[in-house]
């Protein structure tokens, strides 16, 4: 198996209680496991296994594309987060929200409802523009920012295996808590 599923940067229970061990026993173990497995047999035999998964993102379609995207945006939510602690965005970060969505806590409001009406299955990301601009982007599906050349700073699940087995239908009360286990550190990285 080419693809591999990259390790948690943090332990099983370490998002609790905003995100359950429980719930990463399946959203990790099962649901991102199996976009692996399911990379790994649609590309097995062919040039495909060979690429990245940036450049299956970028040139692939279908079964191929959606699994490849699948994989890379679990990826980086996983690395988006870390154990609660009373955390804020510093720096250029800050000045770039605060100047493109008004103040640190409206740019949560904005996300968190760009996350909470997101018709169905997707992702809610803050991207930076080449234009040096930040936005905030609804994604269905496995959409990822690569295809529309904006570089990832955070992201958002929003498909309910995210969050049905804490929260049930309350997609709300899980965008809350997402805030209290964001690692801004590595948002400020990806900046850079
Ligand atoms: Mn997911």
């Amino acid at each position: 198996m080419i693809f591999q599923l990259p390790p948690l940067p943090f332990t099983m229970n370490a998002l609790e209680p905003m995100i359950s061990e429980r719930t990463l026993e399946f959203h990790y173990l099962k649901h991102h496991q199996t976009y692996v497995n399911n990379l790994n047999k649609l590309t097995e035999g062919s040039e495909m296994a060979q690429k990245t998964l940036e450049e299956l993102i970028l040139g692939s379609e279908g079964g191929i594309f959606n699994n490849a995207a699948q994989v890379w945006n679990h990826t980086f939510y996983w690395e988006s987060l870390r154990s609660p602690i009373k955390s804020e965005p510093k720096g250029r970060l800050l000045q770039l929200i605060v100047k493109n969505f008004g103040s640190f806590e409206s740019f949560k409001d904005q996300f968190s409802q760009a996350s909470l009406t997101l018709f169905g299955s997707g992702w809610a990301w803050l991207v930076l523009h080449s234009d040096g601009s930040l936005k905030i982007k609804q994604g269905s599906n496995a959409w990822n920012p690569l295809l529309e050349n904006l570089i990832p700073l955070l992201t958002c699940d929003v498909w309910e295996h995210a969050y049905y087995l804490d929260y049930q239908n309350r997609r709300l009360d899980y965008i809350t808590e997402f805030w209290n286990i964001v690692n801004w550190e590595r948002v400020e990285e990806r900046l850079k």
